[in-house]
């Protein structure tokens, strides 16, 4: 039967994690079991239906649910006009009854991050009067999008008092309220639902029309962590990690201050100021050296003489810009080729030409072509690299 002639049927399934989020195990009736193909008609699993279940299903931002349903594994749970369904590996008979189980690390994780994001939203929303207009909850991180902005200081107080939410360990109530009654709740998420409306109330701190399960008091949820918020679309998208993904981060990210802290030998809490001195400290040596190699180019230009027609020079290490440098003033002196290689015979040479007398894009190509290189610019200027012994590529230019 189709979705929709089950739902009118009455078939609709009874949602057990509705009633006991934390349910872990559960037995249910196979109603149905179809065949899943893909566009080019390979096949692709299993869709099953039951009459109850503890899976939840994909949707307001969140996945699926993964588990066990007897010896199939249930790789995601979807939902359409009110019936849920299970993608299995392996088909199920219709009629036998099947033990469920659901990935509960996985599910607990959720509740975390989902919970999680209520106290906030309601937080962002009591505060400064923004809706949250966009949620995922990820493999990695939860993302929230509020349709205003939030300062650095705004960001760090929700922090605070999500986490002060927490500490209090507030009973978490999901309530299914007459049509009557809702007339005076003052709910997040009012979009007009058929049927009937699930609110879940966290007292303090959140009211919000939501179908996913959610922890049953707040001091499950562990530490609530914002990570990052930025400016989008006009608003803000927040990224937060609870529970033990806060944890994973909090861990990851002392192994780096540690790190850090060790090879500066600096205190972990003054690892910025540390790396601050440090780059200082690296940009005066970089400085300090090109001092030093333009002395030590300059004294080489010294040695020069008009009679030395063509000239290279080979350094292990050597700056672009000072390379370039010595061979304007050499071509200055030296009436033939000026070259500069940097390198080692065994790592191979960068090298760059330059010579006011011979086309250099016709003796590059023979160079490149006689030592395995690659590279070229202008008949008085050109750079590449290439693979040789110095003594070799120094004749060829001395020849030239
Ligand atoms: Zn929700």
């Amino acid at each position: 039967m189709e979705a929709k002639e089950l739902k009118l049927s009455g078939q609709e399934t009874e949602r057990l994690y509705d009633k006991n989020s934390h349910l872990k195990e559960f037995e249910a009736v196979v109603l149905s079991c179809e065949k899943k193909e893909t566009i080019k008609g390979e096949a692709a699993g299993y869709r099953v239906v039951l009459d109850r279940t503890a899976f939840f299903p994909e949707g307001g931002g969140q996945f699926g649910d993964r588990g066990r349903l007897g010896e199939t594994e249930v790789t995601d749970t979807r939902e359409k006009y009110g019936i849920i369904y299970h993608e299995t590996v392996t088909p199920l008979e219709p009629g036998c009854t099947v033990k469920g189980r659901i990935d509960y690390d996985v599910r607990f994780d959720r509740m975390q991050q989902h919970s999680g994001e209520h106290i906030l939203s309601g937080l962002v929303h009591s505060l400064y009067g923004y809706d949250n207009v966009g949620f995922h909850l990820g493999e990695e991180v939860t993302t929230l999008d509020f349709n205003g902005e939030l300062t650095e200081a705004q960001v760090k107080d929700l922090e605070r008092l999500a986490n002060r939410g927490v500490f209090e360990n507030v009973p978490v109530q999901v309530l299914y309220p007459t049509k009557e009654q809702l007339k005076s709740v003052n709910y997040r998420s009012k979009i007009e639902i058929e049927g009937q409306i699930r609110i879940v109330s966290i007292p303090g701190y959140d009211i919000c029309a939501c179908c996913a399960p959610h922890v049953d008091r707040t001091g499950e949820i562990g530490l609530i962590k914002i990570i990052g918020c930025e400016k989008h679309r006009g608003g803000c998208r927040m990224t937060i990690l609870c529970g033990f993904r806060a944890l994973s981060d909090y861990q990851r990210k002392q192994q780096s201050v540690t790190e850090v802290s060790v090879a500066l030998s600096a205190k972990p809490e003054r690892i910025g100021e540390a790396v601050l001195h440090a780059k200082e400290q690296q940009g005066r040596l970089r400085e300090q050296l090109n001092r030093m190699q333009q002395l030590y180019l300059g004294r080489k230009l010294e040695e020069l003489t008009a009679e030395d027609r063509n000239v290279c020079i080979f350094e292990e290490e050597l700056d672009s810009v000072a390379a370039r440098n010595f061979i304007n003033s050499a071509m200055e002196k030296c009436g033939g080729i000026c070259g500069a290689f940097i390198g080692t015979d065994e790592t191979g040479y960068h090298y760059i030409l330059g010579s006011r007398t011979t086309d250099l894009r016709v003796f590059s190509r023979e160079m490149n072509e006689r030592f395995q290189g690659k590279g070229g610019g202008k008949p008085e200027m050109v750079q590449g690299s290439l693979m040789g012994r110095a003594e070799e590529i120094q004749e060829m230019i001395l020849k030239a």
